[in-house]
């Protein structure tokens, strides 16, 4: 059995926990591996081996960073592919899907390679005579990012290339769910030029967690996950003063307006909310229907039905399985709330079963309609392939619905209507908006932007914030004498 190890010090080692998890491929319950929870001992030592690494690391020239970043966008593409296999196996999306999963996060390894124009300072010369002041962008120290199981390449990679290529060394903690992706990445991030002990992988879950939060040592934390996980890290890492950026839940809706093309809505709702098997943190949960754009409904219902989940080897499958057996009864037992609560249930797939994968955690296409904003299905993140329709008669009220719920991550409208874009846009309470695109993920030269109960926190992940975020600015206020100038006591502040 394939025992995961753990990075220290450059170093794949052996964990001496005697707490191991399996990491199941969700499609078959087969035993991929193991995982440890990593000891107290040994996440010290992760932290320790980061301290050590940024006393050089920082000093490293930025551009020398940058090479490392350049040559390492390279080699994930080298074995993109290969990546996006081993993400098929532990997590069970598509091969496409997968290959997308990896695809996002080199170009944020891109964006990393092009850090320096975003660590720029700012100068004003002759603030007072003779003297200038100026700013200087410097790294942190040691970072640490919590990631989820829904990216396993993507998340990763939004965080430890660019805290790393910034100067600061970095402890990941990757999920227990899928740890086989992340330590790929870090393979190649070494093969790519990267100094031992600028990179450190823990494994683990809530204990080595704690630890990292509880660690003077560590400055940053960067988490991407749950609601519940993320407030309880934010919480706990700012009472520990450090500086802490979480992007959580989500529940994105998308407005289809009456003008709008009616077969893009439907192919564009079909793909945005079972795609991955409705495990996307921007995937979309509510279709919002405008007026008459309802009759769209049973168009839907019939695309929807003739999608189904599958193997990652299977072309004709359209996503996989759930990630776990308890993720499955979770989206079951709301399922069946919707029922109960009188939402009209168009298409259940909680009877689903593939064909020589009948242990599979597989979930078919659900859609519900005349759902209301007190149902538990419209008020929780269900993440799985289940959409909820709800009908309004106006725009003003779609808005009006969006910026009520208590999440903002993402949002879209379909329309025709440049007048209704612009009004959507301007007054939508929610970070990241798509016009007639369904999932807005910004590239990375922007940042991804979750507002309300959908991000704690500051400086967004990635983009310029990104590179804030990682950070510390030093403002300089220099003056140099001329020849024998002699400068006398100043008794105010002001500088002269
Ligand atoms: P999760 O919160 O269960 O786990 C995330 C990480 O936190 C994992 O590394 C896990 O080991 C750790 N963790 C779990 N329980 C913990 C605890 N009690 N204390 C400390 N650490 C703990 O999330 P998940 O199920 O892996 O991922 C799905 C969630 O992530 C969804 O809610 C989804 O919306 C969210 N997500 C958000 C974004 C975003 O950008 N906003 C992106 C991807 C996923």
């Amino acid at each position: 059995m394939h025992q995961v190890p753990l990075y220290i010090g450059g170093e794949m080692r052996q964990s001496t926990s005697s707490q191991w998890l399996d990491v199941l491929n969700p499609a078959n319950q087969e035993v991929l591996a193991q995982v440890p929870l990593a000891t107290e001992d040994e996440v010290n030592e992760a932290i320790a081996s980061a301290k050590e690494a940024f006393k050089t690391w920082k000093d490293v020239p930025v551009t020398e960073r940058a090479r490392i970043m350049m040559r390492y966008a390279q080699l994930l593409k080298e074995h993109h592919d290969e990546i996006a296999t081993i993400i098929c196996h532990e997590l069970g999306k598509t091969f496409e899907d997968a290959k997308g999963d990896v695809w996002r996060g080199i170009e944020v390894v891109e964006q990393a390679a092009n850090a320096p124009s975003n660590m720029m300072g700012e100068t004003v010369s002759n603030v007072a005579r003779n003297i200038d002041t100026y700013s200087l962008i410097q790294p942190l120290g040691v970072c640490a990012g919590i990631t989820p199981f829904n990216f396993p390449a993507m998340i990763p990679l939004w965080m430890f290339p660019l805290a790393i290529v910034c100067g600061n060394t970095f402890v990941l903690k990757p999920s227990e769910q899928d740890p086989l992706t992340p330590m790929r990445l870090v393979e190649l991030f070494e093969e790519a030029g990267a100094p031992k002990g600028v990179l450190q992988v823990v494994h683990g879950a809530k204990d080595q967690v704690n630890q990292i939060l509880e660690h003077d040592d560590v400055r940053a934390i960067s988490f991407v996950g749950s609601c519940a996980v993320g407030q309880y890290i934010y919480d706990k890492g700012t009472a520990n003063l450090k500086r802490v950026q979480c992007c959580v839940g989500a529940k994105n809706h998308l407005v289809v307006m009456p003008d709008a093309h009616k077969e893009n809505v439907i192919n564009n709702l079909v793909g945005s909310s079972v795609g991955a098997a409705g495990q996307r943190c921007m995937g979309i949960s509510v279709a919002v229907f405008v007026g008459q754009s309802k009759q769209w409904v049973d168009d839907l219902k019939t695309a929807l039905s003739k999608v189904h989940p599958g193997t990652w080897d299977n072309q004709d499958a359209a996503y996989g399985p759930q990630t776990t057996a308890a993720a499955k009864e979770r989206i079951l037992s709301l399922i069946a709330k919707g029922k109960e609560e009188g939402a009209e249930c168009l298409l259940d797939g909680s009877d689903c079963t593939v064909e020589g994968y009948e242990k599979g955690n597989w979930v078919g296409p659900t859609l519900f309609a005349n759902v209301t904003p007190d149902m538990a299905i419209y008020r929780e993140e269900i993440f799985g392939p289940v959409l909820c329709c709800v009908f309004v008669d106006t725009l003003e009220e779609a808005i009006a619905l969006i910026n009520d719920n208590p999440y903002g991550n993402g949002t879209s409208l379909f329309t025709a209507s440049g007048a209704a874009a612009r009004k959507f846009q301007h007054h939508i309470e929610v970070g990241q908006v798509g016009i007639n695109v369904p999932i807005p993920v910004p590239l990375p030269f922007f940042s991804f932007t979750g507002w309300k109960g959908s991000f704690y926190g500051d400086q967004h992940t990635y983009g310029k914030q990104g590179v804030r975020f990682y950070t510390e600015t030093k403002t300089i206020t220099a003056r140099w004498f001329e020849d024998d100038a002699v400068s006398g006591p100043n008794m105010s502040i002001n500088l002269k």
